[in-house]
């Protein structure tokens, strides 16, 4: 089993460290992901993988509450992006199918993708720690013009920067320059630099290759030739399948296949809680599109998807969107209209933001090279019937309508996190308010939130927990809903602040004579009465269609 001395682990152990007093005063931005991680663990949001037998580095699971909370992710995503998608930019109505694809497939899926002979990262190792680190994530702490100072790495994010910066600090007597360990490549300047948590200098090794894909053998012999994966991303078996589902659907380009699933990297260093885990879910989008069209629908998915992440309760300033620098492209999309990602402000990243989305045009990249691995050549292009007629209509002579109907349709992909979308929920619901009994509020959009109402009885008697139950199992048809009746109704409110439960609906002595109950607002606190009929209609008006439980 892997050491829990890094990465997020932290975090975790960090729920003790401020009563310590030799701990240094925490920056503000971590103490809220320190208050965050101990109530995610305390209210059953987020567990440490196998946690009884101290953990697995990079491996998360959901409680109770926050499998609700990812599930509501997860559902608002499929019914906008596959049962209720919006219109276009030509007007028309989105085509979109979804599908649902192994973990592990052919392992020359994965030779075809480039992920076989390319998905590595180079990492470096420290040869005194035997810490393992991602190349480009490695940074220095410099003296601003001294050559023969030494050079302190760190991680960014990592308490290695705060420890590592105040060594820096005391040894030049001035603020230290902050360069990527990359930049550096004169030997003797190699040999000055002390690695993340090393005493000694010099003891990184030259940056390497590591393929970042999980291997596993299928079949009782384990051999070269059983070797198989699991899935680094959702988005092979898209492409694997466009060719089953042109032929079983009537979908015709310009259309979209939506997956989610879990996808599975060996990251090097996994850190930041659930931000960079070892497993974790896709919601992808692959949008097949005619090539002449990429700038238009490029343009539609990075906007729309950027909308939609406001839509769901990523409202303000902590949301952003950041087209990509021509030399951060990948190499397929160099030629295309563009890649973007839409990043949030965590408070691990805070001044700067974490990738919770990325919109790419993948150009027709995938699925040439499938029909190159396959065989199938230019059997996997798409024929277009819509422009042949358009071209005959136009007089364009026949070998000239034979050579554009047939293409390799090009690609847009939208390509998100459900578990970072989850942790940017989290971040951005977690209120402090000392003002309430629970000292702390969820204020998660009610289309995300865990629970929708609790029902409570003011007292446990006098008819009001029939009342409630009554209530509660008409609620609960529709919605996740909970029928709370012990303990005083302060610690019921408290429990459901924690939880981020919008609305709050009691049963009291004046329900046993006009009918109504009190709904109390999770955010303004406010309290009005609603007659315990028209409850029913008043969820369905506040948390919105298409909500899920
Ligand atoms: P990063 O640069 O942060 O490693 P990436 O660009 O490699 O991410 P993609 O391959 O574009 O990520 O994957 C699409 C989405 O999958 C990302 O936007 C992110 O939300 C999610 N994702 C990728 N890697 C991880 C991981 N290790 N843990 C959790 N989510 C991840």
């Amino acid at each position: 089993m892997e050491t829990l001395a890094n990465g997020i682990a932290e975090f975790l152990m960090s729920e003790q460290a401020p009563q310590k007093q030799s701990q240094p005063k925490s920056p503000p931005t971590s103490s809220k992901m320190e208050k965050l991680v101990a109530l995610c663990k305390r209210r059953g949001f987020i567990f440490q993988d196998s946690e009884i037998y101290g953990g697995i580095n990079g491996f998360w699971d959901y409680g109770p509450l926050g499998v609700e909370l990812k599930k509501n992710l997860k559902d608002a995503w499929w019914h906008d992006i596959v049962r209720c998608p919006s219109i276009g930019p030509d007007g028309q109505l989105l085509e979109m199918v979804g599908l649902d694809c192994t973990i592990i497939m052919n392992p020359k899926v994965w030779i075809a993708s480039g992920h076989v002979g390319g998905f590595s990262d180079p990492m470096v190792d420290d040869r005194e720690t035997k810490q393992r680190f991602r190349f480009d994530h490695v940074m220095c702490f410099v003296h601003p013009n001294g050559d023969d100072a030494p050079i302190f790495a760190f991680l960014s994010d990592s308490p290695s920067e705060a420890k590592r910066k105040k060594q820096a600090t005391k040894a030049f007597g001035v603020e230290p320059k902050v360069i990527a360990y990359s930049e550096i490549k004169n030997a003797a300047q190699l040999a000055k630099v002390f690695a993340p948590e090393a005493e000694k200098p010099g003891t990184l090794t030259e940056p390497r290759q590591f393929n970042l894909m999980f291997k596993t053998y299928v079949g009782a012999i384990e051999s070269e030739d059983s070797i198989a994966y699991l899935r680094p991303e959702t988005a092979q078996g898209i492409f694997a399948n466009y060719r089953n589902v042109l032929d079983t659907s009537r979908v015709k380009v310009p259309f979209g296949i939506a997956q989610i699933g879990k996808a599975f990297r060996n990251e090097v260093t996994p850190r930041n809680y659930t931000f960079r885990s070892r497993e974790f879910e896709q919601m992808e989008i692959e949008f097949f599109i005619h090539p002449a069209t990429a700038n238009e629908w490029y343009k539609f998915w990075r906007d729309s998807r950027f909308k939609w992440w406001q839509s769901i309760g990523l409202a303000g300033s902590n949301l952003q969107l950041r087209e990509h620098d021509k030399d951060e492209l990948a190499h397929y999309a160099k030629e295309g209209a563009g890649t973007s990602d839409i990043e949030y402000k965590f408070p691990f990243t805070d001044p700067g933001f974490g990738e919770l989305e990325g919109v790419a045009h993948r150009t027709d990249f995938d699925l040439r090279q499938h029909a190159q691995h396959s065989g199938l050549g230019d059997k996997l292009k798409y024929f277009d019937q819509d422009l042949q007629v358009k071209l005959q209509n136009q007089g364009v002579p026949k070998d000239e309508i034979d050579k554009q109907v047939k293409y390799f349709p090009h690609v847009i992909e939208p390509s998100a996190g459900a578990d970072r979308g989850t942790l940017a929920l989290l971040c951005e619901a977690y209120t402090d308010d000392p003002g309430r009994p629970s000292g702390v509020v969820m204020k998660f959009h009610p289309r995300m939130a865990p629970i929708k109402a609790a029902i409570f009885p003011l007292v446990d008697k006098d008819g009001m927990p029939e009342i409630a139950q009554n209530l509660y199992m008409d609620l609960r048809k529709t919605w996740n809903v909970q029928l709370d009746v012990k303990q005083n109704i302060g610690k019921r409110y408290a429990r459901m602040d924690e939880a981020g439960t919008p609305f709050c609906f009691t049963v009291d002595t004046q329900t046993l004579q006009d009918q109504t109950v009190t709904v109390r607002y999770r955010d303004t606190l406010q309290q009005e009465r609603v007659n315990i009929s028209q409850v029913r209609a008043f969820l369905a008006d506040k948390i919105g269609a298409g909500a899920g439980g």
